[in-house]
């Protein structure tokens, strides 16, 4: 057997250490004395207990996971009554957001089937999402701030790779996710940390170059797409790492290859096209076109879950318009992978993006001491969603618009220009 092209040989089981090392280290920036509330599915256990073990020796006061069930939430579908899917257990949001006000930090292990809830009522699934959206946000809040130091990192779960994998056993399919975390996670290098601070330094450096072009508008043109976005008064784009403002460094995605901004929620015109379908709560829609005028859509299709995807956009009038741009080169680690990951986390870092919804004022220039009036002077979009849809690929080409009205090619073919 020759190793010449591997880099470094470490079993699985040093692998997960590893990615819960890098997690609590690098992704979230625990601090010592700091509490962490942690949320994962049952079938992520594994992870879960090596970042529990890495926090306490980062000298974590105390760790608190809240574990969910799919077979549970399943069961809720098929069983409780119709007035269960208007209520939200409040009362463990408001608990959350006391902790995340006292110094916690947060962390989510993701890995959810990515069709849980294909199958059911959609109108269940739309009611159910609204209120949690509403019964979460004040907590959420706080970490769209960035008030908190947060990460979301991912660990392979049987359905999850059932979805990727659908050729292969269930041993083989896990094998495989598990690879390809470990791979675009930089975990299979010599020195992942180091490796990451780089990687994080480039992406500041990105949004530095951005940041000086000032650009007023990005324009897109692809197979279905011809649009044209306005970029938020005062925008600013980040990418990479940020100092929460409980002072702690994080690197809220892990992966991340993305470098994004807040767009204007009024100036948004022409036709996108979805270039990979969205896995969104348990329901997979796929084949999106919409138009926009002036910031709003006023036509949505899906090929696949349309009904879905009508309810997301009908959740309030700031469903309809977007919170977040987002610049990701083809050419990026997870999309070089080839691999369709049904999850937003890598598949949003395999390509450019937009989201529906809720903006993050951290993408603006003293964003956090805004008001809600000046933040939406300033074009910044209100909703109780935030969603993710990708739009870029190998034949996507964006120009950037300057104020005066230059226009200038930012992107070609899906590569940085
Ligand atoms: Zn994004
Ligand atoms: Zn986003």
């Amino acid at each position: 057997m020759t190793t010449a092209t591997v880099a470094v040989e470490r079993t699985y089981e040093q692998k997960l250490d590893l990615l819960g090392e890098v997690a609590v280290q690098v992704g979230l920036g625990l601090k010592a004395g700091q509490e962490l509330v942690m949320t994962a599915s049952l079938d992520t256990v594994p992870l879960a207990r090596r970042i529990t073990e890495h926090a306490y020796r980062a000298g974590a006061s105390l760790v608190t996971t809240l574990y969910t069930d799919d077979e549970a939430t399943l069961a809720r579908y098929h069983f409780a009554p119709s007035e269960s899917f208007d209520y939200a257990a409040g009362w463990l949001y408001d608990g959350m957001g006391a902790a995340f006000k006292s110094g916690a930090a947060r962390l989510a292990v993701a890995g959810a089937n990515p069709s849980l809830l294909s199958n059911e009522d959609p109108d269940k699934v739309g009611r159910a999402n609204r209120a949690v959206s509403k019964a979460y946000r004040p907590a959420l809040e706080l970490i769209t701030r960035h008030a908190i130091n947060w990460t979301i990192v991912a660990a392979a779960t049987p359905a999850w790779a059932a979805a990727m994998f659908p050729n292969d056993s269930p041993d083989v399919a896990i094998g495989k996710l598990w690879e390809a975390i470990f791979d675009t996670t930089r975990i299979n290098v010599d020195d992942p940390v180091s490796v990451w601070k780089k990687h994080d330094a480039e992406l500041h450096k990105r949004a530095a170059r951005l940041n000086e072009k000032r650009y007023s508008a990005l324009r897109y043109r692809g197979p279905g797409t011809d649009f044209q976005l306005g970029l938020a008064d005062d925008h600013l784009w980040l990418g990479g790492g940020t100092t929460a403002g409980n002072g702690n460094y994080c690197i809220p995605n892990m992966p991340t290859e993305e470098v994004f901004t807040t767009p204007h929620k009024d100036r948004a015109d022409g036709t996108v096209t979805a270039t990979k379908p969205l896995s969104h709560q348990g329901t997979m829609i796929e084949g999106i076109q919409v138009r926009f005028e002036a910031g709003r859509i006023v036509e949505a299709h899906a090929s696949r879950g349309e009904e879905v995807l009508q309810k997301l956009i009908d959740t309030d009038d700031g469903a309809r318009r977007l919170g977040e741009v987002a610049l990701v080169p083809h050419s990026s680690p997870i999309a070089h992978s080839g691999m369709l990951f049904y999850h937003t986390l890598f598949d949003e870092n395999a390509a450019s993006h937009i989201a529906l919804g809720q903006s993050y004022s951290s993408c603006l220039r003293d964003g956090d001491k805004l008001t809600p009036e000046q933040l939406a002077a300033r074009g910044a979009n209100d909703s109780l969603i935030h969603v993710d849809w990708m739009i870029g690929s190998g034949k996507l080409d964006i120009d950037g618009v300057t104020a005066t009205g230059t226009v200038e090619p930012l992107m070609r073919q899906g590569e940085w220009v």
